[in-house]
C-alpha cells in the first residue's frame, strides 16, 4: 500500500455522489411503482405455479442465490477502492464504517441549504472575523475523527473528503456544526473517473510516471474531487494523482535565472530611480524609509498606485521592508486617496512576482486600486456571498470559513491573523491570510509564506491579490466591507516558456495539482524554523 494513495483494490470502498438516494428521484419512484404493480409478480407466480414440489424448491434456491448476487452487485456498483489515510484504513471497523455510509454528498446546489440549523453566532456585521478560535484542530482530531483512532488522517484532499464525511455523521454537535458550515458554503463530489489504456500507450504513461508501478496502478483508479462554492459557483478540481506525478527538472536553475535577471534589469530600473522615472499621484507620493509609492502611468482606476520597496531584488524582501510596504506605504496611500475623494472606499491590491507571473518589471511592486462601489471582481463575489450568509444565518461567513479550515487541519494562526490552505484555491500552493485589521501579524504571515515558497516549496514566481477593510465605514453603514484578506498562489516554473494560465483559469475550472498537505507542511516548517532562529 502506498502512502496516501488510491491504490489498493482490497482496502476500503465507499460510495460516491453518483450513489444518490433514489427516493429523491421521481422518475425512479414512478418506474418502481409500475414494475411492482404490473409486471413482476404475476410472471413469477405463473411460472413458479407450473413447477412441481422438488423442482419448485430448486428453482427458489437458484432464485435466492441469483437475487443475492444481484444485491451484492448493486451495492458494489458505485463504489471505488481507496485508501484515504496515509497509513491505510484497513482496520475492519473503519472499512465497515465508510462502506456503510453511502449517499453522503448530494448533487444539486440548493438541495441541502434548507436543512441547515446554523444559529446566530452573535456577529454584528458581515465583515466580522473571529481568528482566536476556541476549538483547535486537536479537538476535532480527537472528537470528530475518532472512528479512525490510531490511524493518521492527512491533510490531502482525499482525507479532507473523509473528514467531512466523519463530521457529517458525528454524534458530537460541534463536529456536525462544521459539516453544516461546509454544507452552507460548498458542495463536494468524489468522482470516479475510469480509463482505458491501449497496450502501446501503457508504456508511454508508465514512462511519464518514472516507471513507478504503484503510481501506474493508480491511473486505473482515478478519483477527481470537486468543490463548488454555492455562492459563486466557482469550482476547484483536484486529481490527487496529478500531484504525485514526478516533477521534471526545469532546464534552467530558477535561482540562477532570477539572479541573472535581477542583475541585468537593475541598471535601467524605473523603481530604483522612482523620483524621476515614475508618475506621482495628484496628492503626491508616500515615501518611507524602506518603501515608497508612485502612480501607475496607465491606470485601471481613478486611484491606481504602486507600492515598492527600496530594494530591487524581486524575492529577497525582509520583514522590515514588507512591514514598511504594507503597514506604512500602502495604508497611508489608501488613506490619502480616500481623503482626496471620500467616495472611493473599497481598497484592493494586486502583486505579481517575476515576468512568468505577469510582472511588467522585475523590481517588486504592488498595485493598489480604489473603487467607489465594490472590491475588485474576484473578491467582490466573496464579499456578496458574505453579506448573503450574514442575512441568512446572522453569522459571519469569514469566522465560519476560518473555523472550517481549523477543523480540517488547514490553518496556521499567528497572533490576530491566520493563514489557511484554502480548499477552494485558484492556484497551486495557495495560501489565504485573514485578519480583522492590517497589522504586524498579517505582515509576518506574508513574510513566512514568501520564505516558505523560497525555501520549502520551490515557488519562485507567484501572483497575489488582497483587500483591506472598507474605508471610513460606520456601523450604520449597511455594508461594512470585508476583513483583510490576502490570497497568494504559485505560478509554476518561472523559467518555463509554457504558460500556466489557460482556458481553465481564465474561463472555467480552478485546477489544483499540488497536495494541500504539502502546502500546509511547507508553511509549518518555515514558521518553526523562523521561531527556532529567534
Ligand atoms: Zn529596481
Ligand atoms: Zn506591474
Amino acid at each position: 500500500m502506498s502512502a496516501g494513495g488510491i491504490t489498493d483494490h482490497d482496502s476500503v470502498a465507499y460510495s460516491l455522489i453518483a450513489n444518490q438516494d433514489p427516493s429523491c428521484d421521481e422518475d425512479f419512484q414512478v418506474r418502481t411503482r409500475m414494475s411492482r404493480s404490473s409486471l413482476a409478480p404475476p410472471t413469477l407466480n405463473t411460472f413458479a405455479g407450473r413447477l412441481r414440489g422438488s423442482q419448485r424448491l430448486a428453482f427458489l434456491g437458484v432464485l435466492t442465490v441469483f437475487l443475492l448476487v444481484i444485491i451484492w452487485l448493486l451495492s458494489n456498483m458505485d463504489t471505488y477502492s481507496t485508501s484515504p489515510a496515509a497509513n491505510g484504513l484497513q482496520n475492519g471497523k473503519v472499512s465497515k464504517y465508510l462502506s456503510s455510509s453511502s449517499k453522503i454528498y448530494e448533487n444539486g446546489v440548493d438541495s441541502t441549504v434548507e436543512r441547515l440549523s446554523l444559529k446566530s453566532d452573535g456577529s454584528l456585521r458581515p465583515s466580522d472575523l473571529r481568528t482566536n478560535v476556541i476549538l483547535q484542530y486537536d479537538w476535532y482530531h480527537q472528537n470528530c475523527y475518532k472512528d479512525l483512532q490510531g490511524e493518521m488522517l492527512t491533510r490531502s484532499i482525499q482525507d479532507i473528503y473523509t473528514k467531512l464525511q466523519l463530521l457529517r455523521e458525528s454524534e458530537a454537535e460541534d463536529c456536525r456544526l462544521i459539516w453544516n458550515i461546509f454544507d452552507s458554503m460548498f458542495r463536494i463530489e468524489a468522482i470516479k473517473a475510469p480509463i482505458v489504456l491501449p497496450k502501446p500507450f501503457q508504456k508511454e504513461v508508465k514512462g511519464w510516471l518514472d516507471n513507478d508501478e504503484k503510481l501506474f496502478e493508480q491511473v486505473n483508479h482515478q478519483v477527481v474531487f470537486k468543490i463548488v462554492s454555492k455562492g459563486t459557483f466557482e469550482e476547484t478540481v483536484f486529481n490527487p494523482l496529478r500531484a504525485k506525478r514526478p516533477v521534471s527538472k526545469p532546464s534552467m536553475d530558477p535561482l540562477e535565472y532570477i539572479k541573472n535577471l535581477t542583475e541585468s534589469s537593475a541598471p535601467n530600473c524605473d523603481f530604483c530611480k522612482y523620483k524621476d522615472h515614475t508618475a506621482a499621484d495628484t496628492f503626491g507620493r508616500i515615501d518611507n524609509d524602506y518603501s515608497a509609492s508612485c502612480s501607475n502611468t496607465f491606470k485601471l482606476a481613478k486611484f491606481h498606485g504602486l507600492f515598492f520597496p527600496k530594494e530591487h531584488h524581486p524575492l529577497n524582501l525582509s520583514l522590515v521592508q514588507l512591514r514598511s510596504l504594507f503597514l506604512y506605504t500602502s495604508k497611508q496611500w489608501f488613506q490619502k486617496a480616500f481623503e482626496t475623494d471620500p467616495s472611493q472606499k473599497y481598497p484592493s491590491l494586486m502583486w505579481d512576482a517575476l515576468p512568468h507571473a505577469g510582472a511588467s518589471q522585475v523590481h517588486p511592486h504592488i498595485h493598489g486600486v480604489l473603487d467607489a462601489y465594490q472590491y475588485v471582481g474576484g473578491f467582490e463575489s466573496w464579499h456578496q456571498v458574505s453579506i448573503q450568509y450574514f442575512k441568512k444565518f446572522q453569522r459571519s461567513f469569514w469566522s465560519d470559513f476560518v473555523q472550517l479550515h481549523v477543523a480540517l487541519g488547514l490553518s496556521i494562526s499567528h497572533g490576530e491573523a491566520i493563514a489557511l490552505v484554502p480548499i477552494v484555491a485558484r492556484k497551486d500552493h495557495e495560501f489565504m491570510i485573514l485578519s480583522t485589521k492590517l497589522n504586524e501579524d498579517v505582515v509576518s504571515l506574508i513574510y513566512n509564506v514568501m520564505q516558505a515558497y523560497l525555501h520549502k516549496l520551490g515557488v519562485y514566481c507567484f501572483s497575489s491579490g488582497a483587500v483591506y477593510p472598507k474605508l471610513g465605514y460606520t456601523n450604520a453603514d449597511g455594508d461594512t466591507g470585508m476583513p483583510v484578506i490576502f490570497r497568494i498562489g504559485s505560478r509554476g516554473t518561472c523559467t518555463s516558456v509554457g504558460s500556466d494560465v489557460s482556458s481553465l483559469e481564465l474561463y472555467t475550472i480552478n485546477n489544483i495539482n499540488s497536495d494541500l498537505a504539502k502546502t500546509y507542511n511547507g508553511l509549518v516548517e518555515q514558521v518553526n524554523s523562523e521561531e527556532a532562529k529567534n
